[in-house]
């Protein structure tokens, strides 16, 4: 039996064994098991999908994934792996972009993709309540007839859980207009590591009784325990959405251009994303959306996104074309040109520009990803430097990194730098970490506004938290698992 150090620094962590196996077959159905021990034996690439992370970076060597459908045997496992100290490592849609949803060693993996159902929804109130292994676009898809839509929307949509969402706090594209989900989520049901079941399910708005713990769980990357349910606040479908690509000659002007857009449009402004050249081409090239005419961008240094969601058609129309011919008309322009969309196809043509970016990059190559928070006006100067960086160390050609590129939600403060290589390599690692993470430091900015810590930046922790913040962090981490099981090796060292 393997034994090691677990990463809260205070227990050992052991291997499933063929006894575990033969536990876990009396909690589920043979089917909801995978496993390479006996007596399941299933073949072991089966295991690979769940052992490896979407980028291909992180690879676990788990024995054994369960799939349990009911919280009441999502709390029977967690009890007896606690009992017996082993790591267990919850899993959602397997989209996360920090290796934090695939172990770091042979942790069991609680895939939560048995637990789809839908439990409650209120179309007055407009309060969903699922669970947690709900698929984000299935769940936006079922309040559509109740004509409201979720409150997060991301490129991961098709397959990522909304417990995953929560898990992480992912903010994705529609942040600047309906907030985090440290607001929108109204409850969570959570097995806790000793098999608790923590029923905060609550559909209430006002709540104000005593510690929110749930907020403790958004965010935590199951590193606290495994989120079975999600209670969430859904807004009404706006009546009217639109959306305009503009082309920018200079990223100087992205600044003063969001002045001028949340100024004009003010209440029906619901994104502003910006992609830069090179992501534009790379979206362009692995046929994420319809390229914009050639005229169109010409010149053009980068774009923005524009989206608006109104209550009246009309009305937003005649504010989004008046902007665009003040736009236009003004002495000197901030755009090159803008591309409205026309019609449904359009505009979903133009989100997929801007959503499938991740997806080209990944097509591209092996993405080193920095999801950082830097003052807007620092955006570009970030990207170019980093580039340059990677020149003066040799590292910006062919056999190396490709592509360094810039995009993400202007909005929201939030870069996503992309450094592209055709494979990882140790030397580009060392050219990139600390050095971002310093630069990011240097700007007093977040090194992980959106995707988490994960496994990835662990070590990095410190640049953005304080001495007494991680002395906390892990001072709650042993309140709630003091045997450390809980998706050891990832948030905290
Ligand atoms: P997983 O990847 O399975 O897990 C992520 C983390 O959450 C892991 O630490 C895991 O242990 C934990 N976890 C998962 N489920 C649970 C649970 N039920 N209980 C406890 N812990 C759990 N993120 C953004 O914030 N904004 C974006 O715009 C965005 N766009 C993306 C676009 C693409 C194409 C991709 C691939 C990813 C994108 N992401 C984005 C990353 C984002 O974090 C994930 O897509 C999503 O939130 C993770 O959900 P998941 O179900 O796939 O979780």
């Amino acid at each position: 039996r393997a034994a090691r150090y677990s990463s809260t620094g205070t227990s050992q962590l052991n291997s499933v064994t063929e006894q575990d196996i033969e536990y876990f077959s009396k909690i589920l159905p043979k089917t909801s098991i995978i496993s390479t021990l006996a007596p399941i034996s299933s073949p072991s690439d089966e295991l690979n999908s769940f052992n490896s992370d979407w980028m291909g970076r992180f690879h676990g060597r788990s024995t054994t994934v369960l799939k349990p459908k009911t919280t009441r045997q999502v709390s029977e496992i967690l009890k007896w792996c606690n009992e017996r100290r082993i790591g267990v490592v919850p899993q959602g849609g397997n989209t996360g972009l920090v290796g934090g949803s695939v172990p770091v060693h042979d942790e069991v993996i609680i895939s939560l993709s048995n637990m789809n159902n839908v439990r409650n929804y209120d179309p007055v109130s407009g309060v969903l309540v699922a669970d947690a292994g709900c698929i984000l676009q299935s769940l936006t898809d079922y309040v559509a007839p109740h004509n409201h839509i979720m409150p997060i929307d991301l490129g991961a949509k098709g397959s990522c859980h909304i417990g995953g969402n929560v898990a992480t706090n992912a903010g994705g594209l529609r942040l600047l207009r309906y907030g985090s989900l440290h607001g929108s989520v109204l409850g969570l049901e959570v097995v806790l590591p000793d098999g608790s079941i923590l029923d905060q399910l609550t559909t209430l708005r006002k709540d104000n009784t005593g510690y929110d713990l749930k907020q403790l769980f958004i965010g935590a990357e199951g590193t606290l325990g495994v989120i079975t349910g999600v209670s969430i606040l859904t807004p009404p479908q706006p009546q009217a959405s639109n959306n305009v690509i503009l082309s920018l000659p200079s990223f100087d002007n992205v600044l003063p251009l969001y002045q001028t857009v949340k100024r004009q449009l003010s209440e029906i402004l619901s994104a502003f994303e910006f992609i830069d050249r090179t992501a534009y081409n790379l979206a362009v090239k692995h046929g994420q959306g319809r390229a914009l005419p050639e005229s169109e961008t010409v010149g053009a240094e980068c774009f923005i996104l524009v989206e608006t969601s109104g209550g009246r058609r009309e009305h937003d129309s005649e504010k989004l074309l008046d902007l665009l011919e003040s736009l236009l008309g003004a002495d000197k322009p901030l755009i090159n040109s803008g591309v409205l969309s026309q019609s449904p196809a359009e505009f979903s043509s133009l989100w997929a520009l801007r959503e499938g970016v991740t997806e080209a990059v990944s097509k591209e190559g092996k993405a080193y990803k920095y999801d950082i928070s830097v003052p807007l006006a620092s955006f570009k100067q970030v990207v170019d430097d980093t580039r340059e960086h990677l020149r003066s160390k040799g590292l910006l050609h062919d056999k190396a990194v490709k592509y360094v590129l810039g995009y993400g939600h202007v909005g929201d403060g939030n870069l996503h730098l992309n450094i592209v290589a055709d494979a990882y390599l140790p030397e580009i690692t060392d050219a990139l970490e600390p050095y971002i993470y310093e630069v990011v430091a240097s700007h007093r900015g977040s090194i992980s506004a959106e995707h988490g810590i994960g496994a990835m930046k662990t070590h990095a922790l410190h640049y953005s938290k304080s001495d007494v913040s991680i002395e906390l962090m892990k001072k709650i981490k042993a309140v709630f698992d003091p045997k450390g099981i809980m998706n050891p090796g990832k948030v905290l060292e």
